[in-house]
């Protein structure tokens, strides 16, 4: 028996969701006295892939095979299934990330497993069941998933837990999964990445903007200080509805979910849709006009006042700070 994590690499390196996965299979396999395993597909080094010990991971099974360097639901579903099954795990955890969506309903058809999509918590055991945690309704409310089959796939919800991280070491081995030409759905002839840009599902700092910059020519100060704190940007859904910034910086119940340590909310309302994205951030400050905006509830730091005017003082004491550190 053992619990295997499903890992993935961008560029080489793991992502961070991934290591969360593979924290959350670590805690589940301490927690049934079995190992736990991590798989990793695509080229990666071997000392990067050693550093899923520190998350309590033991043995890393790496297939590097080039064919795994672009993500393909249906090959990926029977190289993971592959790799439970031989290393005999009953519990398969995954991201639930763009990729982990796609992947997790084959892998679970696949190993006739029971699913849970999004889990904010360890599951609890109940000799073969066990009963998951998942938010629902923005996060207003829980439901507690049973999962009965003897082979369950838990797909957690990027940034709900916080790895604790060890000074381990994993080993890792290589492992070649029975795969084809055939096994691939797609094949990526070319990509074309943004570079330069921290991405917002990975980073720690998050300045964010909506609808009370008025319009998509004042997002430069918002860019500005996003570039000098070294900072993603991210923004309301109000203001990429209307294409004022691109659909890929929305955060909240239909966007993406962020747990930075620190969000920096400027002129946005703090719905309970948005809300529901990012209040799981360490530290939330919030620059509104409005001092009766919702969003001043879920703030550490509030300032009442014209993001026009205290955006570019907030720039120019951030950039005094670092001259000085
Ligand atoms: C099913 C559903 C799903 C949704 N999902 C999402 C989601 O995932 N993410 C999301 O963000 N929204 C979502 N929404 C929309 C959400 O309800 C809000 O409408 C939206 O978040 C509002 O965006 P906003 O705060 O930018 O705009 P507004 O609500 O218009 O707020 C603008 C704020 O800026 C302040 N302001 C104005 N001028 C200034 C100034 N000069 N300086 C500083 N502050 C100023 C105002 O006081 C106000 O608080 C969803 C809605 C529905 C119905």
């Amino acid at each position: 028996m053992a619990v295997l994590s499903f890992v993935e690499v961008s560029e080489g390196k793991i992502k961070k969701a991934s290591v969360e996965a593979a924290y959350y299979g670590s805690k589940v396999a301490e927690g049934l006295g079995t190992d736990s395993i991590a798989l990793v597909l695509g080229a990666a080094a071997s000392d990067e892939l050693a550093t899923l010990g520190q998350v309590g991971v033991k043995k890393v099974l790496h297939a590097s095979d080039a064919r795994f360097n672009n993500f393909d639901s249906k090959a990926f579903a029977k190289a993971v299934s592959e790799a439970a099954n031989s290393a005999g795990a009953n519990v398969v955890v995954l991201s639930f990330n763009q990729n982990g969506k796609l992947l997790a309903p084959r892998l679970s058809v696949r190993l006739k497993a029971a699913y849970v999509p999004g889990a904010v918590e360890l599951p609890v055991f109940n000799g073969a069941t066990a009963v998951v945690k998942k938010n629902v309704f923005s996060g207003k409310a829980s439901a507690h998933y049973q999962l009965n089959t003897e082979k369950k796939v838990i797909a957690v919800n990027p940034n709900s837990l916080s790895p604790v991280k060890g000074s381990g070491v994993a080993t890792v081995e290589a492992f070649a999964p029975s795969i084809t030409d055939a096994d691939f759905s797609s094949v990526v002839k070319g990509t074309d990445k943004i570079v330069g840009e921290i991405p917002l599902s990975e980073a720690e700092l998050v300045v964010s903007a909506g609808r009370g910059l008025k319009g998509p020519e004042n997002w430069g100060m918002i860019d500005e200080l996003a570039k000098d704190m070294g900072a993603a940007t991210a923004c309301s859904r109000a203001v990429a509805d209307v294409d004022w910034r691109p659909h890929h910086e929305h955060v909240g119940q239909t966007g993406l979910t962020i747990r930075p340590n620190l969000y920096i909310a400027v002129g946005i309302s703090g719905a309970i849709q948005h809300l529901a994205g990012v209040n799981g951030s360490k530290v939330i400050v919030v620059i509104n006009t409005d001092p009766e905006a919702p969003f001043f509830k879920a703030a550490d730091y509030g300032i009442v006042g014209d993001a026009f005017q205290v955006v570019p003082k907030f720039i120019e004491e951030y950039k005094k700070f670092k001259s000085a550190h």
